[in-house]
């Protein structure tokens, strides 16, 4: 099938894996390839005017992203994805910020391996770092949270969206809490940008990351939002060029900026609709899939991106769901069959049985998902889970 000039392929598998990540939209796409043939100037060549058309559009698509997140155009740094935009504000903010020679971190134990690993890191250099359980919902508890703040604490991490059960933290309650005491507050926004309404101020953050290929457009490119006023400091983790004021050197890929712009600008336009929609399909699911005695909905239902669903199933050892629903792309809480691999962090933080979290589905709709793809789906589940129970 051919949309805007761009094949797109139809083909089985039913893709529910859109937290993974989502195709490019093909209006995106349309809008890149220019920027690959006859627009390719370098961003940064300022003497002739194909460096001035990349930069005209670069500065295009730094407004519409800037516009997603209620920032300023000023604030976005191009980064190549969220993993480097976690890096780049957890390590540049701690390093920029270290009060004496060492400091305290906060973060979420059911946060991306991106903060949780990056934290690690930290720790390894002499930060003291508290990981933070949130309740059975996949909740963090503001009180809990503002116990959990030192007096030399530097800087806080907590995503907006899980990525594997969907749920939303209360961002502006805890950003209000690290504002009132100094604190820097960093948001991974990965799962929320495009879903949910982002407003930086609104949420009381100093960093937000977000990256394109989890709302359609391209992998390889995301932002880092970076307060100005007042002025968060980070220290740069690539260095040569002194690109995006020193805080990430690199000839920008202006290809990959004017998609990701493309794709926040319709994110804006098409969020209220695509939400709506996807939401009643996902409720569809659910209502589908509660006819499985002994199904459970992992993390809160209520504060909860409509894209999410994530279940788990009462089923004997040695089962493998993921590996029965080889017509249905989606993610498994464990991908293993003999039951002796590691079940998934975030749902053994909210204190799920291991052998439920073996059993478990992340099932997330898109953009493109379609009615009869979820009765499909659900049908495919239903059969998987009744034919190995
Ligand atoms: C996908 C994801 C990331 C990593 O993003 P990349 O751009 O693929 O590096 C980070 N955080 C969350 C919550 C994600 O879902």
């Amino acid at each position: 099938m051919t949309i805007a000039g761009v094949t797109v392929y139809l083909k089985r598998p039913i893709y529910l894996d859109y937290a993974a990540t989502t195709p490019v939209d093909p209006r995106v796409a349309a809008r890149m390839i220019p920027f690959l043939t006859e627009d390719f100037g370098n961003p940064a060549s300022s003497t002739h005017s194909f460096g001035w058309r990349a930069r005209d559009a670069v500065e295009q698509a730094r407004a519409n992203v800037a516009r997603l997140v209620g920032a300023q155009p000023g604030e976005i740094i191009w980064t190549s994805g969220a993993t480097e935009g976690n890096n780049l504000a957890i390590k540049g903010a701690a390093h920029a910020n270290r009060r004496g020679d060492s400091g305290h971190l906060i973060t979420v134990a059911t946060e991306h391996k991106a903060v949780l690993d990056t934290m690690q890191d930290l720790a390894r250099e002499g930060y003291r770092v508290t990981v933070l359980k949130p309740g059975a919902d996949g909740l963090i508890d503001p009180a809990q949270f503002e116990a959990a703040l030192q007096p030399d604490t530097v800087l806080v991490s907590v995503m907006l969206v899980n990525n594997e059960i969907g749920v939303i933290q209360p961002i502006a309650a805890l950003g209000a809490l690290c504002r009132a005491r100094g604190v820097l507050f960093h948001c991974d926004a990965v799962q929320g940008a495009g879903k949910l309404a982002i407003d930086v101020d609104a949420f009381n953050v100093d960093l937000l990351t977000i990256t394109a290929h989890k709302m359609y457009g391209p992998k390889g490119i995301g932002a880092l939002y970076v307060r100005q006023h007042p002025r968060v400091m980070i220290e740069a983790q690539i260095h040569g060029g002194g690109h995006e004021r020193g805080m990430r050197s690199g000839t920008l890929p202006s290809h990959q900026i004017v998609g990701f712009g493309e794709a926040a600008r319709l994110a804006l336009e098409d969020m209220a609709s695509d939400n709506d929609r996807i939401g009643r399909l996902r409720d569809r699911l659910l209502e589908r899939l509660r006819t499985v005695p002994g199904m459970v909905v992992n993390g809160s239902l209520e504060s909860r991106v409509p894209h999410n669903l994530n279940v788990s199933f009462a089923l004997g050892e040695g089962v493998s769901l993921a590996m029965e629903l080889d017509d249905v792309a989606v993610s498994a809480g464990s991908a293993c069959t003999s039951g002796s691999a590691e079940p998934s962090h975030v749902l053994r933080a909210i204190g799920l049985a291991d052998a439920l979290a073996h059993h478990s589905l992340r099932i997330t709709l898109g953009r493109y998902t379609t009615v009869d793809e979820i009765e499909q789906a659900a049908d495919r589940i239903i059969a998987a889970v009744t034919g190995a129970a």
